[in-house]
C-alpha cells in the first residue's frame, strides 16, 4: 500500500513538472493587438463582416487578411479611425506596423 502511494506521488510530481516545463517552452504567444482591436470593435458579434465574431475580424485585421476596418459595417466612423490609427502606429511582435485603411 505504501509503495503504491509513493509511486503515485512520484508519478504525479514528474507529470506536473513535465507539464510545467512544456507550458513554459511550448506556449504560443498571441499578438496583444488582437485583444485590443477586439475591445475597440462594437462587440455586437453579428457576423456581417464574414467572421464568426468581432475577435475573428480583429484577428484577420492583425494578420493582414483584411486591410479595411470598414469591413465592420456597424462600426462608427470614429471607432474605425481609432482602430486604423492604432494598428498603423502599434508595432507587432515582429516590430512592423500594419497599413490599415478606414
Ligand atoms: S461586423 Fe463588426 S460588430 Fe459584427 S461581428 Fe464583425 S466586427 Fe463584430
Amino acid at each position: 500500500m505504501l509503495y503504491a502511494i509513493i509511486t503515485m506521488l512520484v508519478l504525479g510530481a514528474l507529470l506536473g513538472l513535465g507539464l510545467g516545463i512544456a507550458s513554459k517552452y511550448l506556449a504560443v504567444k498571441e499578438d496583444e493587438r488582437i485583444e485590443m482591436v477586439t475591445q475597440m470593435l462594437p462587440n455586437y458579434n453579428c457576423g456581417s463582416c464574414g467572421y464568426p465574431g468581432c475577435s475573428g475580424l480583429a484577428q484577420a485585421l492583425v494578420n493582414g487578411e483584411v486591410t479595411t476596418v470598414g469591413t465592420c459595417r456597424p462600426c462608427k466612423a470614429d471607432q474605425k479611425e481609432a482602430i486604423a490609427e492604432y494598428l498603423n502606429k502599434t508595432p507587432g511582435p515582429d516590430g512592423k506596423c500594419l497599413k490599415v485603411k478606414v
